[in-house]
């Protein structure tokens, strides 16, 4: 379902995202696949038809001579069928595997560059001055014995945790909020398998596989651990075509993430910071097209709401074309200070992926009666039928909505006290039995 003669015909736009984006994808490749794919094809089709033309002409009476003939072009038209198909199944096979790892476009106002060139676009509160020395949250986490990461070794590894007494109400408390806050704003709240297929992680835009993979397999089966929610909500509508009056659609889970974080080491990644298994609550959106930007800015809202009601003080960031990964045309993170780092930390993040995520899971949309066609439906798949309304692929988005670790960190250092105790924040109360402050025990 990816669209090739768009990438034929935009060679050099697509070159320069590529760079861009710093991804290894190769559109020359790809443009030069899809012609020999094309051109095999033709001559498929061509044989197929001199074939055909020799089976008909066999069919009336033949003087043996010329049955002859006909016989030995047939058999010379079948083995050359044979080996066309089987030219065609591989160059479609290469085509398929290159166009796979292009990378979306990027949005025109993404800035240029590394994560350095990420551009803040909104700064709500300001870091808090509590007058004393700020511990930081491994700190505070193990005087109040909320952390155990010692435990977490022993039974599955480095970067595993117990989170104890206050801390697990506190876990359980963030995703119970955040899944009552997104189901108000007309998210349908679900819980989705943490277990995925490979096929669908792939077609998502994940690498299961690799060198720098982030993510699990399971051994002897065709199914992975799921890094985010996002891979099992983006599936709910695979091979599906949604009637456009029932878009945009919003779904939200709470799920397990589980992430080998190959590569990822410093200061940036103690404590809580960046563990391998952790919970989350995700929103996902399916829209059409001209809903996409608005619902992206519908996502950030919500996440500026959740984190402003937590008493964070957090800054907004378009990010830059080298930190969008392969799916996202527009990613908006949000950071958080982080006393104990004294600087800010990623606490979330919000994709519009555009049709990207929607071609490589086949998701379409019957395009409402009221909206004329338009005049490039065909290309995009539409029906050729003529009583039947056209399809096009949506657009899907993700945004998280509350991923546990980083907020925990974000509570234990910006909420803390004098006296050592951390202060709940009170949107969080009613789901802790009305506990106010995190006490040494
Ligand atoms: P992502 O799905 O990669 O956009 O991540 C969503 C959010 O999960 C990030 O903004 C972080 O707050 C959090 N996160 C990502 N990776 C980790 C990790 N290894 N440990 C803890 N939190 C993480």
């Amino acid at each position: 379902y990816l669209d090739f003669r768009y990438v034929k015909a935009n060679l050099s736009k697509m070159r320069e995202n590529v760079k861009n984006r710093n991804s290894s994808a190769d559109p020359d490749a790809v443009a030069r696949l899809y012609d020999d794919w094309v051109r095999a094809l033709e001559e498929l089709e061509s044989v197929r038809a001199d074939r055909n033309a020799n089976a008909r002409a066999m069919k009336g009476k033949l003087d043996p001579e010329k049955r002859s003939e006909l016989v030995d072009q047939g058999k010379a038209l079948k083995a050359r069928l044979a080996v066309l198909e089987a030219e065609v199944e591989i160059l479609e096979d290469a085509l398929q595997r290159e166009g796979q790892k292009l990378p979306n476009l990027s949005h025109p106002e993404a800035p240029v560059g590394g994560e350095d060139a990420a551009r803040v676009l909104k700064t709500i509160g300001t870091p808090c001055d509590p007058g004393f020395k700020v511990k930081d949250h491994l700190a505070v986490g193990i005087a109040l014995d909320l952390i155990d990461f010692e435990t977490g070794a022993t039974v599955s590894g480095a970067k595993f945790v117990y989170l104890r007494r206050a801390a697990a109400l506190l876990e359980l408390a963030l995703c119970n909020y955040a899944m009552q806050k997104v189901a108000s704003k007309g998210f349908m709240p679900m819980t989705t398998p943490d277990l995925v297929r490979e096929s669908v992680l792939v077609k998502c835009g994940f690498q299961p596989r690799g060198e720098n993979t982030q993510v699990y397999s399971i051994r002897d089966t065709s199914l992975c651990l799921t890094g985010t929610a996002e891979v099992p909500l983006a599936a709910v509508y695979m091979d599906q075509i949604i009637p456009e009056e029932q878009l945009p659609i919003r779904l939200a889970a709470f799920g397990h993430c589980f992430r080998t974080e190959a590569g990822s080491a410093g200061s940036a990644s103690r404590g809580l910071y960046r563990v391998h298994q952790f919970s989350k609550v995700e929103m996902f959106v399916l829209s059409t097209p001209e809903q996409s930007e608005a619902m992206l800015q519908e996502l950030c809202d919500i996440e500026e709401e959740i984190f402003t009601e937590l008493g964070l003080h957090f800054q907004m960031l378009d990010m830059p074309t080298g930190d969008l990964g392969a799916p996202a045309y527009r990613k908006i993170d949000v950071e958080a200070w982080m006393p104990g780092l004294q600087r800010y930390g990623e606490v979330s993040s919000a994709s519009n992926c555009t049709d990207y995520q929607a071609r490589r899971l086949n998701i379409r949309y019957r395009v409402s009666v009221h909206r004329p066609a338009m005049p490039d439906d065909e290309r995009k798949g539409a029906s050729k039928k003529p009583h039947k309304l056209p399809t096009e692929f949506l657009h899907t988005l993700n945004a998280t909505a509350c991923a546990v670790p980083r907020l925990i960190v974000a509570i234990l250092e910006n909420c803390q006290l004098e006296d050592g105790s951390v202060a709940i924040p009170e949107v969080l109360r009613p789901y802790m039995g009305g506990m106010e402050r995190i006490q040494v025990p």
